[in-house]
């Protein structure tokens, strides 16, 4: 789609990093910068979301994945404060928990319309190199899923009446916005890799499930989204640290 971002200036950095999957790294400290390369700052269309890339077409598929994860989390009463940059990098920091694609630096930035909360990806070329990802050939599209799910935890930090949610109950999220923003087609394709119908409840949902397979993780809890009971009702239960308690 056209229009997306517009172009905001330059910036002359980059981030040094390095892991593969989806990570979720608690930090204060600021990311490291130390590779020079021509960056250029551009604002999406979509209110409050900004990218850092060396290259236009990364830009543009950050944007569409940002706005996919705004539309769905604005639909489920979240509510959208504080600014989001997206930083787009050839390698991610080794210090995170994970091996990611991508990351979301929680940190104690507020929760303001003055505030802003940094998401890291892969560049698409570097992402590409993984060659697959959720057991499924990488496309532009599942490029801007990876952004999807780290804008998807950058915004929800900032809806939790918890100080400190649990790991699960944050990528649940994030795993949830980003399969419910998803093309349908890959999406199910995605699904195929991984049957089963879905947790039953949040006692199968531990730090534990999550860390042994985060991306089977992400698929059953998708599937228990689905579910009657779940849906929205459950968003809120999650948000107030009603489930899914460490
Ligand atoms: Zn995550």
């Amino acid at each position: 789609m056209k229009n997306w971002f517009r172009s905001s200036g330059a910036v002359a950095c980059a981030v040094s990093v390095a892991f593969v999957g989806i990570g979720l790294m608690r930090s204060d400290a600021p990311p490291v910068r130390d590779e020079a390369m021509e960056r250029h700052e551009v604002r999406c269309d979509t209110q409050n979301i900004s990218v850092l890339s060396s290259d236009p077409a990364d830009a543009k598929l950050a944007c569409e994945g940002a706005h996919d994860a705004i539309n769905f989390l604005s639909a489920q009463g979240f509510e959208i404060v504080h600014r989001v940059s997206i930083v787009i990098a050839p390698k991610l920091p080794l210090a995170g928990r994970d091996s990611a694609a991508g990351l979301y630096l929680d940190s104690t930035a507020g929760c303001n319309s003055e505030s802003a909360r940094e998401v890291q990806v892969l560049s698409f070329s570097a992402f590409k190199k993984l060659k697959n990802w959720f057991h499924i050939p990488i496309d532009a599209s599942l490029y801007s899923s990876l952004v999807a799910h780290e804008v998807a935890h950058a915004i929800s930090a900032c809806n939790f009446k918890v100080a400190m949610p649990s790991i699960q109950a944050q990528e649940y999220i994030a795993y949830v916005t980003m399969f419910a923003a998803m093309a349908p087609a890959i999406r199910e394709r995605i699904l195929q890799q991984y049957p089963g119908h879905g947790f039953d409840g949040d006692w199968q949902m531990s730090t534990t499930i999550y860390l042994l397979d985060p991306m089977r993780f992400g698929v059953q809890a998708y599937r228990h989204f689905l579910k009657p009971a779940n849906g929205r009702s459950y968003w809120r239960a999650i948000l107030a640290g009603e489930v899914m308690i460490e």
